[in-house]
């Protein structure tokens, strides 16, 4: 029934979690490298502690030395989203520069610049509009933040939309305000990833004294109702990961979508590190549906899916 089928645009993928799992063992074959238990671990689908998360994440990330692969991850991202059938079909892909250009200097900035190039081309071809959101990391401060910025904004390519934060939740968004404001002046929409590994408060901070304009996650707002009021009353999109969920937030069991959804919060589905974790938007779309939303709910996560997608709707600096 096209009523209950899952929408074509997959709000929150990261480009180096999106890697094709066939490509990471081909690739590390090549090199002489072991891909690490914990990786396979996940690509079972078993439990995994954060710590073997973050091992998996960064062995896929580090293969990201060349245009091509940066344009196969793209291509891995688009593979996972469903048939659109007439319907807009997008991608709000996080990508971390800072991490693969400065850090550890896999790739020069132009090089990154070019598969990405590469991969939305090929992806616009299939009818696939693709926004990409520069993501530092909270927990390196604002310092990080600005430096990141220092080396995105002089040649920002169009689709280059959105700046955000990921990682640990341990600095407090207030102190990123600053950062947030250099981006949002240079054109760029705000987001942050936060009531995730940090209380749900960091919600209403990154609303409040971040000026964030979409939260990723969130999850641990829901026990707020304050909070879940601000979320509504702004329209403060929330990109929703279930199976990411399930893997590092073990415990929020059941899932509170459901609840998000009853407050009203504009919440869309999102794979975040389906290459890592096994997932694609079909799959999280029948884990919303055993989570028991009910049919006007799926139909508010196919619609907010659409309406709030920054590949779908550019905007500038909000
Ligand atoms: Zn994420």
């Amino acid at each position: 029934m096209s009523d209950l089928s899952p929408p074509g645009v997959d709000r929150h993928t990261h480009l180096e979690g999106s890697l094709d799992p066939g490509w990471v063992r081909q690739s590390a074959a090549a090199r002489g490298l072991a891909v690490p238990p914990a990786l396979e671990l996940l690509w079972r689908g078993e439990a995994c502690p954060f710590e073997g998360f973050i091992e998996a994440f960064l062995f896929g990330a580090e293969l990201l030395d060349h245009p091509d692969a940066i344009q196969g991850a793209v291509r891995a991202a688009v593979s996972r989203l469903p048939e659109g059938h007439g319907e807009p079909r997008g991608l709000d892909l996080w990508v971390s520069p800072h991490f693969l250009v400065e850090h550890r200097k896999l790739l020069p900035l132009d090089q990154l610049w070019k598969g990405l190039e590469a991969g939305i081309a090929e992806a616009a071809r299939q009818g696939v509009r693709i926004a990409v959101v520069v993501d530092a990391v909270n927990h390196f401060g604002p310092r990080h933040g600005h430096a990141t910025l220092n080396l995105v904004l002089p040649e920002r390519p169009p689709w280059v939309r959105g700046f955000s934060t990921g990682g640990l939740e341990g600095v407090p968004f207030r102190e990123w305000a600053p950062v947030f404001d250099r981006a949002r002046a240079a054109g760029l929409r705000i987001a942050a990833h936060a009531g995730e590994n940090g209380p749900g408060s960091n919600v209403r901070e990154a609303v409040l004294e971040g000026g964030v304009a979409r939260i990723v996650h969130g999850v641990r707002a829901a026990g707020d109702p304050g909070i879940l009021d601000l979320l509504a009353a702004r329209m403060v999109p929330v990109d929703v990961c279930l199976s990411s969920n399930r893997c590092l937030v073990p415990d929020l069991d059941p899932h509170p979508l459901p609840v998000l959804l009853a407050a009203g919060v504009r919440c869309a589905l999102g794979t975040d590190d389906p290459g890592v974790v096994p997932c694609d938007l079909p799959s999280e779309w029948e884990r919303a549906r055993r989570l028991g939303v009910p049919a006007e709910g799926l139909e508010q996560l196919r619609r907010n899916a659409v309406e709030d997608a920054w590949c779908l709707n550019p905007g500038e600096g909000s």
